[in-house]
């Protein structure tokens, strides 16, 4: 199948936008932060709450990374204004980190400041491999002064135990805890699946343990189904931990989690830029092209 997703992947950006768009729509709210809260509303009223992402190109210019804050801000007031239950996510490579570590801190402290205004919660996502160490640096930092702010590690890099247990010894492991998405190269990701996996339920337990916040953001069902062993067997509350899944994935999965009383978060990705995410997405992971193609034909 790779080869396949791979010859797909490639000619895709060949075709029409509205081509792609087929492809892509169960996977993006719309265009503008309307989009976003239309379809969160839809997702409240089945049990889910929300994070919301604004889609970013990889920007080049600090005035970009601006543009980007304040979109950032307009989602907060608009989460506010509609009374949505709902949250924020935010990639640091999309207000600044690459070009300015120092503009980007001081744009992710305004967003965050802001949430607490509103009182609402800012999770960092976690992006590849060598914006780790920063972005991790940046969600310590901000943490001294803040609580309503969480960030995500990847359960395919080989350091992500050690990364918990340093959050947990300081504190500060409200986490998202998810597989990674990047092309990461064999030296410092695991490529077994099921290494991968075993990764995946021992910081989830690790993170548990340690009473933090854990978010679990997977659509696999072996995982799932070795965390709730864990969360039952632990005896872990409700508002300690959470499911999360993406937009459109696995929804008759992610409705049976709710039913079964789980607290639930769908991440929702809205904006103009949902073409360059998609086909970044697609490169990434061209895996996902095969998922897409099969969630054209079966649903749910
Ligand atoms: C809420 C949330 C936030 C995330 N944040 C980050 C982040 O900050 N950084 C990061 O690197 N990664 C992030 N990810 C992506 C994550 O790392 C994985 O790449 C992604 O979730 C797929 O892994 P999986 O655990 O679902 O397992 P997989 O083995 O990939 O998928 C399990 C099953 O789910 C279904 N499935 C999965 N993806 C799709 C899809 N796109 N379309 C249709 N079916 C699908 C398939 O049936 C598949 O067999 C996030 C994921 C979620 C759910």
């Amino acid at each position: 199948m790779s080869w396949f997703n791979r010859i797909i992947v490639s000619i895709l950006p060949w075709f029409p936008k509205q081509f792609v768009w087929i492809f892509s729509k169960r996977y993006i709210a719309g265009k503008t932060i309307e989009d976003a809260i239309q379809q969160s509303k839809v997702l409240n009223k089945l049990g889910c709450r929300v994070t919301l992402d604004v889609l970013g190109e990889d920007i080049t210019t600090l005035q970009e990374a601006e543009e980007e804050k304040k979109e950032c801000l307009r989602v907060l007031q608009a989460i506010h204004d509609s009374g949505i239950d709902g949250s924020l996510s935010v990639k640091l490579t999309s207000i600044g980190l690459i070009i300015d570590k120092e503009t980007c801190y001081q744009h992710v402290r305004d967003i965050v400041q802001r949430a607490k205004e509103l009182d609402n919660f800012v999770r960092i996502d976690m992006e590849d491999v060598t914006t780790t160490d920063d972005t991790l640096d940046i969600y310590r930092r901000l943490r001294k002064d803040f609580d309503n702010m969480g960030t995500v590690v990847q359960a395919y890099l080989k350091r992500t135990p050690e990364d918990v247990q340093a959050l947990i010894d300081i504190g500060l492991s409200n986490l998202r805890l998810c597989k990674g998405i990047y092309d990461e190269s064999p030296e410092v990701a695991f490529k077994d699946k099921d290494k991968i996996r075993d990764q995946f339920v021992e910081i989830v337990y690790m993170n548990l343990k340690s009473s933090s916040y854990s978010g679990i953001a997977t659509h696999d069902k072996g995982v799932i189904s070795r965390s709730l062993v864990m969360l039952e067997q632990q005896n872990i509350p409700k508002d300690q931990y959470e499911f999360q899944m993406l937009l459109g994935v696995t929804e008759k999965l992610r409705q049976q989690l709710v039913g079964d009383g789980h607290g639930m978060r769908v991440y929702v990705p809205y904006g103009v830029h949902w073409f360059g995410y998609c086909m970044r997405r697609m490169k990434e992971n061209p895996m996902l092209v095969g998922h897409i193609i099969k969630n054209l034909f079966v649903r749910g």
